[in-house]
């Protein structure tokens, strides 16, 4: 008999990264920029940029730093009012107030995804716009842009979890004026730590890049071949930014870049073991699991479904007899102090409103993780305990006719 999985495990990393990691450890060279050139930050920042087909990248300490850095980059002033999904990871919101601008919350829908009208309602009082894809689900983009662009209101993406997915072809993170990655443990690509933005904007990068904490002259380190407009931006730049250091080591870069071989697999494997177990939840009649919007291919490392015709004791009934069965389920707006319930952000200037659809969506939205590295009879168990949790709660006969 297969046993539910370790679901929290991430993938050893890549075995080349050991000689790399040990010729650090012997000449101590940690540093971004004590190197002339080729250091592995900047070598990831090539790597990356090339994979997903934009100008530039810059590697920083977390996502979070790059969504602050970005929001710093565009230079928005005091008090600038920063439109996100109301279902998003607290980081989002804590980025906008570090950057001391004013989160403004959108309502989202019982599929994850930006609630279009409500966005397009909240639109003419922002400055900027944060889109969150969360836990990879992907709003509608082609509605996004066309909104943002008419109104001349910058899009940053939150792609933290999206490293992978696609819309209408194009990479997640490319479609904004900047996109923003994590290689947090919990992500596609692992190094503990770790951040990263893309850009085709020089003046843009140039600006974040001196604010990562690029101090004198650093910054030519960051120029690959004959830019010239890169190198205009940073001589325009120069001295004229605060430095808030957020920079990425050495060591982190060379846990990430030999991952970057491993991220068309990882997605692969993700996408196979969601559907696989998306089509199994869809079966009871106490489960649905969203389907995609029609341009989106997705890269996810857990499944998300909501909870149907349950009570609130039914939820948590739900959510214990999967615990039972070996399965953890988040039930996003039920556990104590959940940092995707917005009614805990309660650092957000602004008192967020209402947001009735969002609330009622994370009242019964569960999150499971589906590592990729799982094997299908592991994802077999996992749908298993969670279509015989949903009965014991709500009963086989309850399922027909009544
Ligand atoms: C993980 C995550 C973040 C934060 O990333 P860090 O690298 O931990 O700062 C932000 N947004 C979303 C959607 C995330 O999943």
């Amino acid at each position: 008999m297969t046993l539910p999985p370790n679901v929290y495990d991430a993938e050893p990393i890549p075995d080349t990264a050991r000689a790399e990691i040990d010729r650090m450890l012997q000449s101590g060279d940690l540093f971004r920029y004590t190197a002339p050139e080729n250091a592995p930050v900047a070598l990831l920042e090539q790597e990356f940029a090339a994979h997903l087909g934009s100008r530039y990248a810059l590697a920083v300490s977390s996502c979070s730093a790059a969504l602050f850095l970005s929001l710093k980059a565009l230079g928005l002033p005091r008090d600038a009012r920063v439109l996100i999904p109301g279902f998003t990871f607290a980081a989002v919101p804590s980025s906008v107030v570090h950057a001391d601008c004013v989160p403004v919350l959108c309502e989202v829908g019982d599929n994850y995804r930006i609630d279009i009208a409500d966005f397009t309602a909240k639109l003419d009082n922002v400055q900027a716009v944060i889109i969150s894809h969360m836990r990879g689900h992907t709003s509608d983009m082609d509605a996004i842009m066309e909104l943002c662009t008419a109104r001349d209101i910058p899009v940053i993406e939150d792609a933290a979890h999206s490293l992978g997915t696609t819309w209408a072809g194009r990479n997640i993170g490319t479609i904004g004026r900047v996109g923003c990655f994590s290689f947090q443990s919990y992500k596609l690509v692992n190094a503990g730590e770790g951040g990263i933005m893309v850009t085709d904007d020089a003046d843009l990068v140039a600006r974040a890049v001196i604010m990562s904490g690029a101090y004198e002259h650093n910054w030519a380190k960051h120029i690959d071949g004959d830019d010239t407009a890169l190198r205009d931006a940073f001589a325009k730049w120069q001295n004229r930014l605060p430095l808030y250091n957020l920079r990425m080591s050495n060591l982190s870069a060379a846990i990430i870049r030999p991952q970057i071989a491993e991220i068309p697999r990882r997605v692969r494997d993700g996408r196979t073991n969601h559907d696989h177990v998306a089509a199994l939840l869809n079966t009871s009649p106490w489960i649905n699991v969203p389907q995609p919007l029609g341009p989106e291919q997705r890269a996810p490392d857990s499944i998300q479904f909501n909870l149907v015709n349950m009570s609130d004791d039914d939820t948590r009934a739900f959510a214990q007899a999967a615990a039972a069965r070996g399965v953890k389920v988040q039930v996003f707006g039920l556990s104590a102090d959940n940092a995707r319930a917005f009614w805990n952000w309660q650092f957000l200037p602004e008192a967020p409103g209402d947001l009735p659809r969002t609330r009622a969506m994370l009242m019964r939205a569960c999150d499971a993780r589906l590592p990729a590295r799982l094997t299908r009879p592991e994802l077999d168990v996992i749908a298993d305990a969670l279509l015989q949790a949903a009965t014991d709660v709500m009963g086989e006969a309850r399922a027909y006719g009544t």
